[in-house]
């Protein structure tokens, strides 16, 4: 595996592969791997010729309280993860190539970023369709992959690049779990053991919600508040929102609408705030 620190020097690289009629995957982290990430590379592997994955924590998707500084990093272990999965090429770029100092262009997609984990983070998927953009310029793949674990950055990145007329496809992955139902995150590392016990509640949560629909109850406000009450039987877990969407707009529905609904929720864990959901 090759590790690139240059955007010239990748674009260069996509272009070689690309002029050999080599179809690109690739894969955007911010790093400190799991088996998540690992599903989506080996999705990529499987499709394409070559696979790039990047790692970097882009700043300009965190708001000046949250947790750019904190958040995890492990470079070595991150590497020889990628190593093991016969990744081709690791892009790892600076802040300061990445946004120099007269950088000042963003996209912004509108409505789909007004609601559920954009009325809590404002700025966040400025931040994030930016970097994808940029990515997506540097990596020039054929193929992208994204994780339903970030159901509105995959919802909105489609958006992006139908409107942008980007020329890439976008995949997008299940959301790959701990044996006791936690959908894996980097941010569970922030997690004490109690702490780490409790945030089941969301897979609980979803699951009750999921049981309900099975059971041909599609009242939203009803399974909105049993999965409250899933929530709270853990006790001191804060919930930031819970959702219950049209897949294709993110507007709250009052019913479900099967084959078209988008379950969704971010909690407080202590000061840890995860998020999770359910495609129906
Ligand atoms: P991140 O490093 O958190 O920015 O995530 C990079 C990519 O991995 C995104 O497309 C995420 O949606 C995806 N991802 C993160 N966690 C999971 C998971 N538990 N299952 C599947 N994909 C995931």
């Amino acid at each position: 595996m090759r590790i690139i620190y240059e955007q010239k020097e990748m674009q260069g690289i996509a272009d070689k592969y690309r002029n050999w009629d080599k179809t690109i995957g690739f894969v955007a982290t911010m790093g400190y791997l799991h088996e998540g990430h690992l599903s989506l590379i080996r999705e990529a592997k499987k499709d394409n010729d070559v696979v790039f994955v990047s790692i970097f924590v882009n700043p300009t998707q965190f708001s000046p309280d949250e947790d750019l500084d904190k958040y995890p990093r492990d470079f070595k272990r991150d590497e020889e993860m990628l190593k093991k999965e016969g990744v081709d090429f690791l892009f790892y770029p600076t802040v300061e190539t990445m946004y120099p100092k007269n950088f000042q262009t963003y996209i912004n997609v509108e409505e789909l970023t007004k609601v559920l984990e954009g009325q809590s983070r404002p700025t966040h998927f400025r931040g994030v369709t930016t970097i994808v953009a940029k990515l997506f310029n540097i990596t020039k793949p054929h193929k992208a992959y994204f994780g339903q674990k970030d159901a509105q950055q995959l919802i909105v990145i489609k958006r992006m690049v139908e409107d942008l007329n980007i020329d890439i496809e976008i995949v997008g992955m299940p959301i790959v779990r701990e044996n006791d139902g936690l959908a894996m995150s980097s941010r569970n590392k922030y997690l004490s053991d109690k702490e780490r016990e409790q945030a089941v509640c969301l897979h609980q949560a979803l699951e009750k919600a999921k049981e309900m629909i099975d059971a041909g109850n599609y009242d939203v406000q009803k399974i909105k508040q049993e999965m409250e009450k899933v929530i709270y039987n853990y006790s001191i877990p804060k919930i930031d929102y819970i959702s219950i969407s049209n897949l294709t707009t993110l507007q709250e529905l009052s019913q479900v609408e099967p084959s078209n609904t988008l379950i969704s929720m971010a909690v407080f864990i202590g000061k840890t705030r995860l998020i999770d959901n359910l495609w129906i």
